[in-house]
């Protein structure tokens, strides 16, 4: 045994130093490593016979011949999986034919990953053995646990007394001959199944890309998986498996050639199924909708250059949620059909369908299948293949099912005991009947009873961890400020581009993609270890700064002179303030255009007295704790507040065996503590007036400048907060004097509606929400909308908004959210309805002007003459031989407009969000139906 506290990558294994190990012994802690040389030699007995290695070293293991993975122990991910795992995953195979004295060495490489994948214990060396294996014996135990299993759901009690009856006859012959003992069965496996459905079994091994583990496992991770799987389907030719994101094909690609070759030759015979659509099953709350494109685009760009397939499916069993516009992303990204389980956990409303039609909130339909065995780890047995009939509900309308099944969380995947059930169900006596397939053939197939499946509105909600909207804030503003910066040096590079300057597409691709790994759905949600934070935290912040060192270039590369301009990647008019070196300046650019840096004019509405601050457009008074009681419009006298704004308030936010994932969904009824300020001053600085309250609550303290800017009525609240709680929750509230039956959401590349009301069940379930840059209440006369530069949960009950701000859970990361955050959010109080006022005012508050060393004569790269259509995205065609834009319809209203842009073009096409030419277009009489996303390449 070679311990070792990181991985040793393979190669030099034989000539490591390794120290004898007895049974018992510890090798490691929590994800140490160690290399393990073994040596034997098969008796003279077992001549003639099929040997295996029944090894258990106490962690996952891969069997290595020099670089390339062989074979793979993996162990059961969790208490779930334990019942599931069968003998398979800890049996290498040495040889169906041993010869006497025949020598057997094996390296191997193992990883100590907690106890059932939990983060504790010791890695604990067991055994390692040679076994001869009775290959007719192990095929009847198998016919054995199959007949029994289907006889534990058989409620009838004639069919149960002759499962009984075979099951006896067969027990009692199996000791004097196997043979006589399978034949009794054998008419059970060959006989009339129950036809009111079947399922289609793939073989599934869901491998988080960080979890309870950090990322340099998972890469170990997916090679046991791998070679797991290349193991089963080479026993067994009629298997079928399925693996989606790329990224982790990608690192065997670039670490294990052979291993790659062989899935590659896995997947032309048919056995490995490509699912996919997205580079990692991201996250679809937060990640934006710019990000979940590239995620498709990167995801299908794979697989085609790879593989030479052509995905059609998104592949998400196990993300929380699923936002309300997904369905237009992935139709208009050529993904028709979806699967998830998730819904199947709604903790307080059964998900009433299993195959449905999605529509999104632009009306584009996608075809979904919930697994009706509502899970992604079964474990094939026909006790499972029952629950799953009995649970499809819509199984006399499309009498057809997926049954996903492996071990999973962890990968894995299938082991024999799965396959082995899977197969005895061809045929199996009132069971369904089960078959290996494709996931992607068994949705061309629902497709024939679409017509007549039930259809679903609007988001996917998942009634269930609605804590990770807001856990781990760092990062999921890092996501945010990355997503942006991204997007605005691709507008900055496209520019350039057309003036001569190399677009740093290679560059800006492995950017994205680590940009895009983060966003998997136990990374960015935030319910993975402490590590898996420090190392991507550390990372967003290197890749913050080499896009800000890129941006730099750019802006001197477009600009000449000392004065400087600002650069406004915006879709909307600016007229912005900005400080620099404790000097403020105006700037007024035009959408995607760039303005000179002009003195700032005299302030003169800006007031400010001992209990409030005013600007021209509104008066805010607070009382001596902070927290403001009076929010007054000036035109018209008109009240906001109808109880306190702005109350900042400590929840208890009770442990929950799913801690970090989360919230008890009665936390509001339960007594909190409300921060009070114990000091504040107000000054004016340039033109804002500012109120900067001090709050302490035992270690955590907390400064908050309230803001007014001199043409807005819009109260900024900048915040600056050192958190030290535990099972505790900040939140913001507003209690305004606007009542609506419905809040205002912002999704990505769109809105949806929510109810704010608490009666209904489906209501309650809701008690928190998702929202981007912004949620507003508006009555019809007059709204608040409350803007956030980093924040996603929201709870909109009644009058009330409250805003998530920070969480302390202690599991799995005993340090979330602890520490110094700077967060900014912000009340836009308004006439009329939400409108493109609010989504403006968001977008200025996550897209800072940008600031250049010179001047640049360009006043508009692109815009448009509707105020509802958003120019989102300005990049270089993936392909190169164009400019790509991106725009969508904001206010659920049809839309005409015309598009202007100072880019040179000969011809402009639509294309689909993967880029694909669709014809050409009119950018003088652009049609957008309501929450369309429309893309344009000019050539
Ligand atoms: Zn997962």
């Amino acid at each position: 045994m070679h311990p070792s506290a990181e991985p040793i990558p393979p190669g030099n294994q034989a000539e490591l130093s390794y120290r004898p190990i007895h049974s018992k012994a510890v090798w490691g802690g929590v994800y140490d490593c160690a290399w393990f040389q073994l040596h034997g030699t098969i008796p003279a007995g077992a001549a003639g016979k099929h040997v295996v290695a029944h090894i258990n070293v106490g962690g996952e293991a891969v069997v290595y011949e020099g670089t390339e993975p062989q074979s793979a122990i993996t162990l059961p991910m969790n208490f779930m999986d334990r019942l599931q795992s069968g003998v398979g995953k800890t049996i290498i195979e040495i040889t169906k034919q041993a010869e006497a004295n025949q020598d057997v060495s094996l390296y191997i490489d193992a990883g100590y990953n907690g106890y059932y994948g939990y983060p504790f214990g010791w890695g604990i060396f067991q055994y390692a053995d040679l076994c001869v294996v009775d290959d007719d014996l192990l095929a009847y135990y198998y016919d054995y646990q199959c007949i029994a299993s289907l006889l534990s759901v058989t409620t009838d009690k004639n069919e149960r007394t002759s499962l009984e009856k075979h099951l006896n006859e067969s027990y009692t012959l199996h000791n004097s001959s196997t043979e006589k003992a399978r034949a009794i069965l054998k008419p059970l496996f060959d006989a009339q199944p129950d036809d009111s459905a079947a399922f289609t079994a793939i073989g599934h091994s869901h491998l988080d890309l960080a979890w309870l583990w950090p990322v340099r496992e998972t890469k170990r991770k997916a090679q046991r998986t791998f070679a797991n799987q290349l193991t089963n389907a080479g026993r067994y030719p009629n298997y079928v498996y399925g693996a989606s994101q790329p990224w982790q094909f990608e690192y065997i690609k670039n670490n294990a050639p052979q291993q790659y070759a062989a899935l590659q030759k896995m997947a032309e015979r048919g056995q490995l199924e490509l699912q996919g659509g997205m580079w990692v099953e991201a996250d679809t709350n937060l990640a934006s909708g710019e990000a979940l494109i590239r995620q498709i685009h990167y995801g299908k760009e794979f697989f085609r250059n790879e593989f030479g397939r052509e995905m059609k499916m998104c592949w998400l069993p196990d993300v929380f949620g699923y936002n309300g516009n997904l369905p237009q992303i992935l139709k208009k990204s050529g993904l028709p059909y979806f699967m998830t389980i998730k819904l199947s956990w709604n903790e307080h409303n059964r998900f009433p369908y299993r195959s449905f039609k999605w529509n999104g909130i632009d009306g584009s339909q996608v075809l979904v299948h919930m697994p009706p065995g509502d899970d992604y780890n079964s474990d094939a047995s026909p006790a499972c293949v029952r629950y799953a009939l009995n649970n499809y509900t819509e199984r006399d309308l499309a009498p057809e099912g997926l049954l996903v099944y492996g071990i999973g969380d962890g990968g894995g995947g299938p082991g024999e005991a799965h396959i082995e059930m899977v197969m005895r169900q061809r045929s199996l006596a009132g069971s369904p009947r089960v078959m290996p397939g494709s996931a992607i053939d068994f949705f061309g197939n629902l497709e024939q009873y679409s017509e007549k499946l039930p259809s679903h509105n609007g988001e996917l909600y998942l009634e269930k961890h609605q804590g990770t909207y807001t856990t781990q804030a760092a990062n999921k503003a890092f996501n945010r400020r990355c997503e942006y910066a991204l997007q605005d040096l691709e507008a900055l590079c496209t520019l350039a581009w057309q003036k001569g300057r190399d677009y740093p597409q290679d560059q800006l691709d492995v950017w994205w993609k680590e940009v895009l790994l983060y966003q998997f759905h136990d990374i960015l949600p935030g319910s993975s270890i402490t590590r898996v934070y420090e190392e991507s935290r550390a990372r967003y912040a290197t890749i913050l700064s080499e896009i800000d060192a890129e941006r730099t270039k750019v802006m001197s590369f477009l600009s000449s002179g000392k004065d400087e301009s600002a650069f406004n990647p915006t879709s909307f008019e600016r007229h912005e303030y900005l400080c620099k070196d404790d000097t403020w300046f105006a700037a007024d650019p035009a959408p995607y255009g760039f303005a000179p840096l002009k003195e700032l004019p005299p302030q003169t509405g800006l007031v400010f007295g001992v209990d409030h601050i005013e600007n021209e457009h509104i008066r805010v008074q607070f009382s001596d704790q902070g927290e403001i009681i009076s929010a007054i419009t000036k035109k018209d006298g008109a009240e906001y507040a109808e109880n306190q704004l702005n109350t900042l308030r400590l929840y208890h936010d009770k442990w929950l065996f799913f801690n970090a994932w989360d919230i008890d969904w009665k936390y509001y009824k339960k007594p909190s503590h409300k921060l009070k300020s114990y000091r504040h001053e107000t000054f004016i600085d340039g033109p804002t007036v500012v109120r900067r309250n001090y709050y302490k609550h035992g270690r955590t303290t907390l400064t908050q400048d309230v803001v007014l800017y001199t043409d807005r009525p819009i109260i900024y609240f900048k915040t600056n907060c050192n958190y030290h709680e535990t099972f505790k929750m900040l939140r913001a509230d507003f209690d305004l004097a606007i009542n609506s039956p419905f809040v205002t959401c912002d999704i990505q590349l769109g809105s949806i509606e929510r109810s704010t009301g608490d009666e209904t069940d489906v209501e309650k379930a809701q008690f928190e929400i998702c929202a981007h840059k912004y949620v507003d209440l508006s009555d019809g006369k007059r709204g608040a909308s409350l803007l956030n530069d980093s924040k996603y949960g929201h709870r909109v009950k009644g009058n009330r908004i409250s805003l998530n701000l920070l969480r302390s859970p202690i599991y799995p990361d005993k340090k979330a959210d602890r520490g110094s955050h700077s967060f900014t959010y912000a009340l836009f109080l308004h006439d009329g309805g939400c409108g493109t006022e609010t989504l403006m005012h968001s977008y200025v508050l996550n897209k800072p002007l940008i600031l250049a060393n010179g001047q640049i004569d360009m006043p508009s790269l692109v815009r448009t003459d509707s105020p509802a259509v958003v120019v989102e995205t300005i990049k270089r065609a993936h392909s190169g031989d164009g400019i790509i834009l991106r725009f969508y319809e904001s206010q659920g209203i049809s839309s005409i407009c015309s598009l202007e842009t100072t880019f040179s073009f000969k011809d402009a096409v639509e294309t689909d969000l993967m880029e694909n030419e669709l014809g050409s277009i009119e950018i003088n009489k652009l049609d957008f139906t309501p929450f369309e996303i429309k893309t344009i390449k000019l050539k």
